[in-house]
């Protein structure tokens, strides 16, 4: 099993250096192969994404990534910028599923910017579409516009589409994933405004048609915004487009106490995958050893799940985090009064002595 790990910036080689620790305790025959990405590839090769890092990607049942970006090269021509290094992996491996489960750890419920009754026992999976919408859709620029509100001034403009088979196969994605779980869907749209998402609309309810087992209901995606900060226990599988999954997976992330505790992992037809945390390179901790390298290390479990077929060893990472959040260890991010202060490496050493323990 050939896992490619690409630690990227800031945080990320903090944060990823603590995940590759806990897998090798792991029993298991793993090849670790490591390049850059990122800015850290852009110094060294000129270059966000290189050619060699994304052979790697390419040749390899599953990618570990860190994070990337950092506002010194905000000024760099968009190409080069980190953050198109994260876009041309998903579309060379063609990653159109990005699962991002949101649980809230009863050791943590304090954490949650909720109160405790409303996030206590939250379990909600969001399945955001990864490669389309208005993030890829062609034309996009700049302009002199000839019409709209202001003839004659520079303007700017992106296109949002969505196919009918690209709706469909996320569509069978969610309902699967709902089958295996609580058998709810709640598709997010914003049908009342955009073609876009009246197909979108449309084409769910249709596959729907074929998972009479799984509960569909539909929800405008400010309503959607709502209802996940009024009653998020109430989704179960939550399915939407590229930029509403964007924007509410975050939202998601603060209900579980912090963005520094939230997997994904982003799948391609073939089940190869890209497993990151779901937050980016927090250039204001990095280097500063505070970073929670949770969200990073239950990624790596994701990815022994879905594309490594090592459902026993994720377990065993999970219960071995759950171990350390109720030893009292908490990394800044999730801290709160009464519990055990510790570092980025020092959460990892934890983790690592929970699961030698436990294997
Ligand atoms: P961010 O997620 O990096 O940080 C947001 C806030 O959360 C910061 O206060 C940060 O300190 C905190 N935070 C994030 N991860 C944490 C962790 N593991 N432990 C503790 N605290 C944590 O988002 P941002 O500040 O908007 O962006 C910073 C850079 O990251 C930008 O260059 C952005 O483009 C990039 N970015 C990259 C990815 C990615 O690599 N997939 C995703 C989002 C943002």
């Amino acid at each position: 099993m050939k896992i490619a790990v690409l630690p990227g910036d800031g945080i990320g080689t903090e944060i990823v250096a603590e995940a590759i620790k806990v897998l090798k305790v792991l029993d298991l025959d793993l090849t670790l192969e490591t390049a850059p990405v990122g800015g850290a590839a852009f110094e060294a090769h000129g270059h966000p994404l290189p050619p060699a890092t994304l052979q790697l990607a390419m040749d390899s049942d599953a990618v570990l990534f860190g994070a990337v970006g950092d506002w010194k090269y905000d000024t760099l021509d968009r190409p080069l910028r980190p953050e198109q290094a994260i876009l041309g992996l998903r579309k060379n491996m063609g990653l159109f599923a990005n699962f991002r489960p949101a649980i809230c750890y009863q050791q943590l419920t304090d954490a949650s910017s909720l109160k405790p009754e409303l996030v206590s026992g939250l379990d909600i999976l969001i399945i955001r579409e990864l490669t389309g919408d208005i993030y890829f859709g062609q034309p996009r620029g700049r302009r002199i516009a000839t019409d709209g509100h202001f003839p004659g001034s520079e303007e700017a403009f992106d296109t949002m589409r969505y196919s009918r088979p690209e709706i469909e196969r996320i569509a069978h994605v969610a309902f699967q994933a709902a089958q295996k779980r609580n058998k709810r869907v709640t598709s997010v749209d914003k049908a009342n405004v955009l073609e876009t998402f009246q197909l979108w609309k449309d084409v769910v309810s249709e596959v729907g048609k074929q998972y009479p087992d799984v509960a569909l209901d539909h929800m405008y995606v400010d309503n959607a915004a709502m209802q996940l900060v009024r009653a998020p226990k109430k989704f179960d599988v939550v399915v939407t487009g590229n930029m509403f999954g964007d924007i509410l997976s975050d939202a998601a992330a603060m209900l579980t106490g912090s963005i520094g505790m939230l997997p994904s992992a982003s799948l391609n037809a073939k089940n190869q995958g890209l497993y990151e945390p779901s937050h980016g390179s927090a250039p204001d901790i990095a280097g500063k050893g505070v970073a929670n390298p949770l969200a990073t290390i239950l990624s790596a479990a994701m990815m022994l799940r879905f594309s490594l077929n090592q459902p026993e060893a994720a377990v065993l990472i999970e219960k071995a985090v759950d171990a350390v959040l109720s030893q009292g260890l908490r990394t800044p991010d999730i801290y709160s009064a009464g519990t055990t202060k510790v570092g980025t490496r020092e959460m990892g050493d934890a983790v690592v002595k929970a699961l030698a323990q436990a294997s």
